[in-house]
């Protein structure tokens, strides 16, 4: 039986950096549920599609396939064959990914997927759905969160890096309608699941944070 680590919680939590750190410790691998979605969105923008046109997104869902690859143990994401991890970071992929995500039939595609990788792999899997819905039965959840001006900082500290104009103000705003969208959807809204454990990491380092994960995976492994 594999080993499933859960984390879930609102977009810049610093889900995939803790995420990717965890599986790198333990030797699991790291699935970014979110990359998966916006390699999705990808195709609809490029298409010139209405993200929040439910029949024209979903009527196209059999044109697409997602698939992930592994290179030096960082997560690859694949459209219709297409390597695009590097095209699916900005903030309109973001937010084309919220909207499309709000839809059923996208999200049965995804957990289909996700849930076949994690049967047979050790994973810790990061996105908003996973605790509640697509590992219910994870051995370890996590709910990790830090208040928007926190994650807004972090993430304009590393659009900066990359060159980005937006400011600080405009991002916590994107960020807040962002995290609205996707915990007041119909299916699948992001929640804490009852067995997670609640992490603010507002005022923890990124090693407090794995430190405090590390400890849950180890004592739970010690009594299974
Ligand atoms: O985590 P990330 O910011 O890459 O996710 C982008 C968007 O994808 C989220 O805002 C959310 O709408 C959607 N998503 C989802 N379920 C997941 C992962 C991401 O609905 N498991």
């Amino acid at each position: 039986m594999s080993f499933n680590v859960a984390i879930d919680g609102p977009a810049g939590a610093g889900k995939s950096t803790v995420a990717k750190a965890v599986a790198k410790e333990q030797g699991f691998i790291y699935v970014d549920t979110g990359a998966m979605y916006r390699a999705m969105a990808l195709y609809f923008i490029r298409k010139g599609i209405n993200s929040n046109d439910e029949a024209a997104v979903c009527e196209r869902l059999d044109e697409i396939e997602i698939a992930l690859a592994y290179e030096d143990g960082a997560q690859q994401v694949f459209l219709n064959g297409e390597n695009v991890s590097g095209l699916i970071r900005t903030e309109e992929v973001g937010m084309a990914t919220s909207n499309i995500s709000k839809f059923k039939l996208v999200r049965e595609k995804m957990v289909a997927l996700q849930q076949e990788i994690a049967k047979t792999t050790d994973v810790v899997m990061d996105g908003r759905d996973i605790g509640m819905w697509v590992l219910p039965n994870a051995d370890v959840k996590i709910y990790l969160t830090a208040s928007s001006y926190e994650r807004a900082r972090r993430r304009h500290k590393e659009l900066v890096e990359k060159g980005g104009t937006k400011t600080l103000e405009e991002i916590e705003q994107d960020i807040i309608a962002r995290d609205y969208q996707d915990m007041h959807r119909e299916n699948s809204p992001l929640v804490q699941a009852p067995d997670a454990v609640y992490l603010d990491s507002s005022d923890m380092t990124l090693q407090q944070v794995v430190d405090t994960i590390m400890n849950m995976i180890n004592e739970k492994r010690a009594v299974s």
